[in-house]
């Protein structure tokens, strides 16, 4: 019996052994597979989305640890991330989900930012910025000068109605321009050159970015124009993702109107007519020369603000397609699609390292609604002074608030599932 008790608790023993150590191996097993795909996972997004060229592997690493990016390729064999992010944080940063919210049918909690692009409120201002078309038209009942638009003003009026539409839900919107042809510094261009130009060329010079020459041609010599392109633009850019990133959104819509890029001048209409938007993505070496840069992709590539920003931008091309009938863009439709981004898995929807794109910590769409200077658009956009009673604008906001009510739908519906 002794000899029999004692085999049993042998073999008990080993039966309880056995167990453990198909559990442990099967959890070991199990984390190996989990880990594996993600590594997949991840690999697949930065080729897709963030590497244009296929160029950047030796900039960050994707492996058992997690995600880590480096300052140069010398880093990365010595492995000294610059950034660095485990599985479990990563994990962690998609909980809880932001746009669990508990209706489907209003807005209510959430927050949303409008960027209305550019700075213009009239024609005088969009010359400066070059975001203007005029035709001259002597045909048409004698006047000249019949057609004359700047795209600062059609963006803020399309924000304005837009926000109208989204607080009438119950959201919470953000316009990063307060009033026609205001910057984000909430003063005009004009006002900005009063007040903080001559600031702002000092900042540059004490940081080395632009020599004594420079600054002092700057100063006294520089036209307008050269002022708006060499100093204000860029500063401007970063103030409007600044303010976003500052409201912490649930996700951004930023405003644009496209022209022909083949009709240089603008000085004629086009019979070209499309839609697209833009999300991040798509970088090349020489956009991760700074540290800011190389968070930016960083924060791409292991947040999925990229991958709501390809939903939502989804959303709003199908949107714009039905609700204005003109067509989405393919790759093939303008140079810079296919000589600057990386198309996504949704039509109309492409990768592109733009300065908002790169630096507003949000999903977002960066919508280019249909052409300015085709013949018949630029004479629909051409119609009210006041831009906020143009009809075709009046659409163009209807199809971004579609958009974005469909967007909201389907996650709350995912997440329900
Ligand atoms: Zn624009």
């Amino acid at each position: 019996m002794n000899i029999q008790n004692s085999e049993c608790s042998s073999i008990m023993k080993y039966l309880f052994n056995l167990v453990i150590f198909i559990s442990i191996l099967s959890s070991c097993f199990g984390q190996t597979i989990s880990t594996t795909n993600k590594i997949k996972h991840y690999v697949e997004k930065a080729e897709r989305y963030l590497d244009f060229k296929k160029a950047l592997s030796t900039y960050y690493s994707v492996d058992e640890r997690g995600i880590s990016v480096f300052a140069n390729p010398k880093d990365k064999i010595n492995n000294k991330p610059e950034y660095y992010c485990s599985w479990d944080s990563i994990e962690r940063l998609r909980l809880p989900n932001r746009l669990n919210k508990d209706t489907t049918k209003s807005l209510l909690g959430y927050k949303i930012a409008i960027d209305a692009g550019h700075t213009a409120g009239n024609i005088a201002s969009g010359k400066i910025e070059q975001k203007f078309i005029r035709f001259k038209q002597p045909n048409n009942n004698g006047k000249v000068d019949s057609i004359e638009l700047d795209e600062g003003e059609l963006t803020y009026a399309t924000s304005v109605l837009l926000k109208k539409k989204l607080e009438d839900k119950g959201a919470e919107v953000l316009l990063t321009r307060k009033f026609n042809g205001a910057t984000s510094f909430g003063i005009s261009f004009d006002g900005w050159l009063r007040c903080s130009f001559k600031n702002a060329v000092d900042s540059l010079y004490k940081i080395s970015k632009i020599n004594e020459e420079k600054r002092n041609w700057l100063l006294t010599k520089a036209t307008k124009r050269d002022k708006f392109k060499l100093v204000f633009k860029d500063i401007e850019l970063q103030k409007r993702a600044e303010v976003i990133n500052q409201f912490h959104p649930d996700f951004t819509i930023i405003i644009h109107f496209n022209v022909d890029e083949t009709n240089t001048g603008w000085t004629k209409p086009t019979k070209k007519d499309f839609n697209m938007a833009f999300v991040g993505g798509a970088f090349m070496k020489s956009d991760l020369l700074t540290s800011e840069k190389r968070f930016s992709f960083f924060h791409l590539l292991v947040s999925d603000d990229l991958e709501n920003s390809i939903q939502l931008s989804s959303q709003v091309i199908r949107s714009f397609e039905t609700t204005l009938s003109v067509k989405t863009a393919g790759i093939n439709d303008a140079k810079y699609l296919k000589e600057g981004c990386l198309p996504t898995s949704k039509n109309g929807v492409f990768c592109r390292n733009l300065q908002l794109t790169r630096y507003v910590h949000s999903p977002l769409v960066y919508g280019e609604t249909l052409y300015q200077d085709n013949i018949e658009e630029c004479v629909l956009l051409n119609k009210e002074t006041d831009k906020t009673k143009n009809t075709r604008i009046m659409k163009v906001a209807n199809a971004y608030f579609i958009g974005v009510m469909n967007y909201v739908l389907k996650k709350a519906t995912a997440n329900d599932n």
